[in-house]
This record gives structure tokens, C-alpha cells and sequence, in this order.
């Protein structure tokens, strides 16, 4: 039996989801919005049909956890800049390569004679570096906490090793401060989150706990397994129906309360926060990472001088509003007409845990009148 088997066993989901009918039923007829921050809770709520069983008056929106789809016009552009100047190998992992920047994408540019590589780990960056000094190599760093841990263990390597031909341009974003101007800005109504797995893997249950002391807000971090997800709705239902706005875990067996010590330590040593623009909100305070002063010589956009015209967005292009769970993906005229998987126009459409494409792909683009 897989490890994974019991959680979707319907002996275990059936109590699940009969509870959530009832709770559900108790708060009818309010309409419950709860927000999945996590892409790839987008993507499991879909694929495992957990979805589809959710009472009437239960919303599921969509959130800023895709780090691709947060990444702003201004880095894919610095990007896509960097790919294309003379003796610069650019490393990234393949979730980049057709995202549309302002004017152009890393898969173009590698069309119009740039060498990015696809790679697996930030470590393979490093290996080309190393195996050929004569070339620059950047990799580019993006993701959330649950990412930059590896990408912070390679520069430390590449200070061990003294390379001076590799670097990384920093573009990683942390989750909670996203919450925060979420919730701040008030554009949109949230009843209760159900916080990401991963990166709570990483970050642990505490830095949550503002959602709970300055916003009245509940949550649950959830997994990404048909029981976990059912967990994590049936857990913001209970919450919401009791008016209780605590931080739970229902990931217990990969989540602790301080996290991972290990990974936290190495982020430490390698990166301080910093200010940081995301697709659709613009500067958050303190949501991003910048390397350490006595690591800036690994900093892309120190080591070379990039002059680049402001960045634009296409016109009709709903992205930032569904990255803030104002619009659902297919209330985007682009949606399934002009922007689709295989001509995506915005990044919510080409990231595997993108929102537009997560309904694109399990069928919600049939509904959309045309
Ligand atoms: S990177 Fe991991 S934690 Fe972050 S959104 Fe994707 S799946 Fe969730
Ligand atoms: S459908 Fe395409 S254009 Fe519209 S919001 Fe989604 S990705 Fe952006």
C-alpha cells in the first residue's frame, strides 16, 4: 500500500465530509469564504475532487501562493535582461521559461540565441559555474520559504568554494507579510485561510499567529491530501461557526510549531527581509529577501548593471486581481479565449500551480460564455 493511500480512504473522508454538510448547514445562510493561499491547495482541491463536494454556500478563493504567478513584470524583465547579455548562462527552474514579462519571455530570448538552462536544483547552477569559469552564471532565485532554504545553502557553498562567476538574482517572497496587506488593503472579504503546507513545513504554525491577535482571523495549515484538505475547510468551518479565530495545524505530521530550526538557520545566515513588489499588490513591507551585506558579491543585480525600460502589463489581464482572491479566474474576459495554456498571456495561466490554469485545466473554461 502507498503511504499516501490511507489519507483518501473513504472511511476517513466520508465522517469528513459529512461534518462539513452539517457545519455548513448550521451557517447557511451566511456564505462562508475561505481563501486556499497555497497553489498547490488550488490544484489538489481540483485534482482530487474535494472541490466539487463543497456546499453551496462555501467559497473557495484563490490567494498570492504561487510564487510565480507574485513574481511582478519588473524581475521577469530583469530576468530576461540578464539572459540576454553576452557570456551569461541564466540556471532556472522550468516554471519560468514562459512566463511573460513586459515585452518578452526567457523562452524568446533562448529562441534569439540566450543560454537558460533548466534546472532541478540550484546546486546544478553552481556545478556549470565551476565547470566553466570563463561564463557568468545566475540563477534565479524564486520562491517561497519552502525554496529559498536550498537557495540559500548553494550561495553559502559558492562562498566556501570562492566562485566569482556565479550568482543569483533574489526574487524569493515570504508568505505571511502577503497575508497581512491582504488584509490590511480590506479589498476583499475572507471568513478564514487555509494556510499553506510547505511553507509551513519551513516557517512552523507561530508566524501565523498576527492573523489570529491583530485580525480576528481563522486559520488552518492543511496538507494536500484529500483528508488534509477536508481538514482544513471542516477546520475553518468549526472556527467560523464557534467565532474563534485561532491558528490550527492540521499538518501536525510535517509542521511544527518553530518549524524547521535547520532551514530557518541557513535563510538566517544567508538572507535579511526586505521590501519586495508582487504582482497585483505592489511593495510589501518586509516580504522579501535580499542577501546579507557579506554576501552581496552573489547578487545578481550588484554584479551586473541593467537599464531597463518600465515595465507594462497587458491590457485585460486580470492576474493581480485574482492573485488577491478579488476575481475568479474565469471571470477574466481573456479566460479561455485569448489566454489559455498554450498561449498564456498572464502568469496565473502558465504556472502548473497558477490559478487560471488550475481552472482551465480541471474544466471550469466549458462554463464560460462565449
Ligand atoms: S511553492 Fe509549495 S507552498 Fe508555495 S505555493 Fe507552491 S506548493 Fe504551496
Ligand atoms: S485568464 Fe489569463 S489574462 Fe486573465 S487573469 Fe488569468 S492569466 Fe491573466
Amino acid at each position: 500500500m502507498h503511504l499516501t493511500e490511507p489519507f483518501g480512504d473513504r472511511a476517513l473522508t466520508q465522517p469528513l465530509v459529512e461534518r462539513m454538510m452539517s457545519l455548513a448547514e448550521r451557517l447557511s445562510p451566511r456564505q462562508v469564504r475561505l481563501m486556499e493561499v497555497c497553489g498547490s491547495h488550488t490544484m489538489s482541491f481540483f485534482r482530487t475532487g474535494v472541490r466539487s463536494l463543497l456546499p453551496d454556500n462555501v467559497t473557495l478563493l484563490s490567494g498570492p501562493g504561487c510564487p510565480v504567478c507574485v513574481t511582478p513584470n519588473r524581475e521577469l524583465d530583469q530576468m530576461i535582461a540578464l539572459a540576454s547579455l553576452p557570456n551569461v548562462t541564466v540556471a532556472t527552474f522550468g516554471d519560468m521559461l514562459r512566463v511573460p514579462g513586459s515585452r518578452s519571455s526567457l523562452v524568446q530570448a533562448r529562441t534569439s540565441g540566450a543560454d537558460v538552462r533548466v534546472v532541478y536544483s540550484p546546486m546544478d547552477a553552481l556545478t556549470f559555474a565551476e565547470a566553466d569559469p570563463s561564463r557568468e552564471v545566475v540563477f534565479l532565485g524564486v520562491g517561497f520559504e519552502t525554496t529559498a532554504p536550498t537557495v540559500a545553502a548553494t550561495v553559502l557553498e559558492a562562498a566556501r568554494r570562492d566562485l566569482r562567476n556565479f550568482s543569483v538574482l533574489v526574487a524569493h517572497k515570504l508568505v505571511p507579510p502577503a497575508l497581512r496587506a491582504l488584509l490590511t488593503s480590506g479589498e476583499v472579504r475572507i471568513d478564514a485561510f487555509i494556510l499553506p503546507g510547505h511553507v509551513s513545513t519551513i516557517i512552523g504554525a507561530q508566524p501565523y499567529a498576527f492573523l489570529e491577535s491583530e485580525f480576528g482571523i481563522p486559520s488552518v495549515i492543511a496538507g494536500f491530501l484529500p483528508t488534509d484538505l477536508l481538514e482544513g475547510v471542516v477546520g475553518c468551518l468549526e472556527l467560523v461557526a464557534y467565532d474563534q479565530a485561532e491558528v490550527r495545524n492540521r499538518y501536525a505530521r510535517f509542521v511544527r510549531e518553530r518549524g524547521n530550526v535547520a532551514a530557518k538557520s541557513v535563510l538566517e545566515e544567508t538572507f535579511e527581509p526586505c521590501d519586495a513588489e508582487w504582482r497585483g499588490f505592489g511593495v510589501i513591507p518586509e516580504s522579501g529577501l535580499r542577501l546579507r551585506p557579506h554576501l552581496r558579491r552573489f547578487d545578481a543585480l550588484e554584479r551586473f548593471t541593467l537599464d531597463l525600460p518600465e515595465p507594462r502589463e497587458v491590457h485585460g489581464c486580470l492576474c493581480g486581481e485574482v492573485l488577491k482572491g478579488m476575481v475568479s479566474p474565469d471571470e477574466c474576459k481573456l479566460f479561455g479565449t485569448a489566454c489559455s495554456p498554450e498561449n498564456p498571456i498572464g502568469p496565473c495561466m502558465v504556472s502548473s500551480e497558477g490559478a487560471c490554469a488550475a481552472h482551465y485545466k480541471y474544466g471550469a473554461h466549458r462554463a464560460v460564455k462565449v
